[in-house]
């Protein structure tokens, strides 16, 4: 066997850079996964599950599978999309950049709508950016340097596992000798979360009430009066934190979707970016979104370079719109806009409402999905691809917008394509169709 070293995980947008793998000597089996959590090492261990699906397969008027070719499933998803008047093509979180990046050109000469799991996620947080600006920084910064931690609307200890140990609240760094006993951690959130267990100070905020509290810190930073009880907090304890924050080196806010997707959305960021900007009167301090999906950021990247906005970009007038709530993927869905969908590196029948999946089995659809997932069991072609960090490298973006390259580790199942070797032959496909 032989082990390779300085392996990034490609689960979440912590992008941990420090794993090590076993493979045998051919390259061809992956047998032990160190330093990872569970949940990453169960994505490098799930390449080699023994029922892993390695042929493309298009569903019949049964309901059944039938294995198709490579070549067949090509020329399904070509003819689909040159069909469709406005098709969707969603997902592209769990790829690298360069699979984007043709699937840009593709959703360019389809006139595609091209979306992201933003859009159920983070994309208030992107357009609070678009409207007001963001004070961050990268992990290392705050590895390095912040002594004031607060997690607002997020849970790493379940959905960034190693986002504490590596970066926030345990890790030794440059000016943060101390580790965990040098910082102060703060959490605000509804319910008793693994992550308000450790925390300083828990804020139990009332559901829906982050507006309201992010307000009452604004106030709270200059001493000025507060009601008694603000968002279910009072206001003691808000003073206490404001002082809290005030008082450190370094502070830094992330928040994740307990405060993007409850009441307010896109309103309660300006609102914590504004507390970051205060804050700066006093300390220094920054503010992060917890990005989910390993490459999420990486797609807002790619399409702010290509068109101009992260998410939400539709293409079928022949330019680039963007009008979130308009153009995004379940609104899409639910007027009856799009006439096909294509999905790739995402589970939209995992995360969208029912409605909307219902929609999706509607219609012409494929998946590009190395699993078995929810949105496979509702689209008519689902084409099996090797695992972007796994069995291929290329490019991510981690949730502090550093890039980093991914690593291949292992050899994929013979005869599998990868995402960018799939979709570079649906654009030429596509263009063979379009005669240009
Ligand atoms: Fe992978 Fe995220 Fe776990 Fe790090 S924290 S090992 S990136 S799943």
């Amino acid at each position: 066997t032989k082990t390779v070293t300085d392996v990034i995980c490609p689960f979440c947008g912590t992008l941990c850079d420090d794993l090590e793998v076993v493979v045998s000597d051919d390259g061809k089996e992956l047998l032990e996964v160190y330093n990872a959590c569970a949940i990453g090492a169960e994505k490098f261990l799930h390449s080699q599950a023994k029922d892993r699906i390695t042929r493309p397969r298009m569903r019949q008027d049964d309901g059944s599978w039938k294995e198709i070719s490579y070549d067949e499933a090509i020329e399904y998803t070509a003819r689909m999309l040159t069909d469709a008047k406005k098709p969707l093509m969603y997902g592209w979180s769990s790829t690298n950049c360069e699979a984007q990046s043709v699937g840009s050109e593709i959703g360019e000469a389809v006139g595609a709508v091209m979306d992201n799991t933003a859009t159920v996620c983070h994309g208030t947080s992107l357009i609070a950016v678009q409207d007001i600006g963001i004070p961050s920084c990268t992990l290392g910064e705050i590895k390095n340097r912040a002594d004031r931690i607060l997690f607002w609307g997020c849970n790493p200890a379940h959905a960034h596992p190693r986002h504490m140990s590596r970066y926030s609240i345990f890790p030794r760094g440059f000016f943060t000798g101390k580790g965990h006993t040098g910082r102060k951690m703060i959490v605000v959130d509804p319910r008793p979360t693994d992550t308000a267990s450790l925390a300083d100070i828990h804020l139990q905020i009332e559901q829906g009430r982050d507006y309201e509290l992010l307000d009452a810190l604004r106030v709270a930073f200059k001493g000025e009066k507060l009601p008694d009880v603000v968002a279910g907090i009072p206001k003691e304890k808000i003073y206490e934190v404001a002082e809290t924050l005030k008082s450190g080196r370094f502070a830094i806010i992330f928040f994740g979707m307990g405060v993007t997707q409850s009441l307010g959305k896109n309103h309660n960021i300006d609102e914590a970016i504004a507390v970051t900007r205060d804050l700066n009167e006093y300390t220094k301090a920054a503010i992060m979104p917890m990005r989910g999906h390993y490459n999420v950021t990486g797609s807002g990247q790619v399409w702010g370079w290509l068109f101009g906005f992260p998410y939400a970009v539709d293409l079928s007038r022949g330019f680039a719109r963007y009008n979130p709530g308009e153009t995004t993927s379940n609104d899409l869905l639910r007027r009856d806009e799009v006439d096909a969908v294509f999905v790739l590196g995402s589970d939209p029948g995992a995360h969208f409402p029912f409605s909307s999946v219902k929609k999706i089995y509607n219609r012409p659809s494929v998946a590009i999905d190395p699993h078995e997932t929810p949105t496979t069991e509702v689209c008519k072609v689902h084409v099996p691809v090797a695992f972007v960090g796994v069995e291929i490298g290329g490019c991510a973006y981690r949730m502090d917008n550093v890039p980093i390259e991914t690593r291949k580790v292992v050899e994929p199942p013979e005869g599998m394509m990868t995402d960018e070797e799939f979709l570079k032959r649906v654009l030429t496909r596509v263009k063979e169709i379009q005669g240009v």
